[in-house]
């Protein structure tokens, strides 16, 4: 990112760890809805900012004080990459390390993974070692699509046998599909419009789709419930109706799950009725993409026995030197697209 809305080619130099630290040298990477919103000002104005948070490598240089990772190795690296010293850390709220959003570094604070090498913070606690029967092009999902998803489906309190409704099926909305299935959901409803994700959406495990440009989704949800409504509707698209519509679907008791980016606007809205005044025990959590060696470890675990294929979601792909073109398609959601790999 050269500035607010321009991407292109820029030379930097390799970087150094400190004692702490890794540089890796880049072998996958995915680009990402919030790459955009970032070029698009949602956090401010970047100049001359490595855009990327989404990657996986070999291991080209270590630290002296890191003890778990030696040069060649083959490493995932979360998308968010906390400091594990610090209090909210050690309050289990990794992702806000150093403040809200603290955890994000990559593209926000500090270059991103779209470079041949990049720098990751706390090495022994961000990444993780990639088993040898799991490929890159699958563990790239795990640094924030798979544990994006599944933080949603978690946060959501899914009891066995649960009503869970999924508001925009894109690539995190779709892992929370898969999430829920994996948390044991009774009957997953997915809500989206285009036809390619619906497919795949039924593919990880909804057992129903509303297409809300045909189909009131709230009139729908509380039909399918026999007016209960679900007992937890993730948010993943990060627009004021899905989240008002997560509110009015969701029964009392039951848990409003939000992963969507909400990059626009100055207010997100409860609808107050049926928010139940306030009353109706209808919890609304958020949370910012889990990163760390456990949580990456465990995302491996899932590939590593098949529950759950990321790559069905790999639409395109694209060498480094073209990544200005997958961008310009992301941006735009051209061509069908869902995940563009870059390949270095
Ligand atoms: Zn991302």
């Amino acid at each position: 990112m050269t500035k607010l809305e321009q991407v292109g080619f820029i030379e930097k130099p390799v970087p150094q760890p400190g004692p702490n630290d890794a540089v890796i040298k880049t072998t996958r990477a995915l680009i990402c809805t919030s790459d955009s919103h970032t070029l698009h000002g949602a956090i401010g104005p970047r100049e001359n900012l490595t855009l990327g948070h989404e990657a996986v490598g070999i291991v080209h240089q270590v630290g002296s004080e890191v003890r778990l990772f030696r040069p060649g190795d083959r490493v995932v690296v979360g998308a968010i990459t906390p400091d594990w010293g610090d209090l909210a850390s050690q309050a289990g709220h990794s992702s806000q390390s150093n403040g809200a959003l603290g955890g994000w570094k990559f593209a926000n604070i500090k270059d991103g993974v779209f470079a041949e090498y990049f720098h990751v913070n706390d090495a022994d606690a961000n990444m993780a070692m990639i088993p040898d029967a799991v490929a890159d092009d699958s563990a790239v999902y795990c640094c924030d699509m798979m544990s994006t998803g599944f933080m949603a489906a978690e946060n959501g309190d899914i009891p066995i046998g649960g009503l869970v409704a999924v508001f925009a099926l894109g690539p995190v909305g779709l892992m929370a599909v898969a999430g829920a299935k994996l948390r044991g959901a009774g009957v997953v409803i997915g809500i989206d419009s285009e036809p390619a994700r619906q497919h795949l959406a039924r593919e990880y495990g909804a057992d129903l789709i509303i297409d809300f440009t045909k189909q009131d989704p709230v009139t729908e949800i509380l039909k399918i419930t026999k007016g209960e409504g679900v007992d937890a509707a993730i948010e993943a698209l990060g627009s004021n109706d899905s989240f008002q519509n997560a509110i009015k679907v969701t029964k009392p008791g039951g848990v409003i799950s939000n992963a969507g980016y909400h990059g626009k606007g100055e207010f997100v809205t409860i609808p107050r009725v049926e928010w139940g005044v306030g009353m109706a025990e209808k919890t609304i959590r958020t949370g910012l993409c889990p990163g760390g060696r456990l949580r990456m470890e465990r995302l491996l675990r899932v590939l590593e026995s098949n529950r759950v294929d990321p790559t069905r979601m790999t639409t395109h792909r694209f060498p480094f030197d073209q990544i200005d073109k997958a961008f310009e398609l992301m941006d735009k959601k051209r061509d069908g697209i869902i995940k563009p790999l870059i390949t270095f």
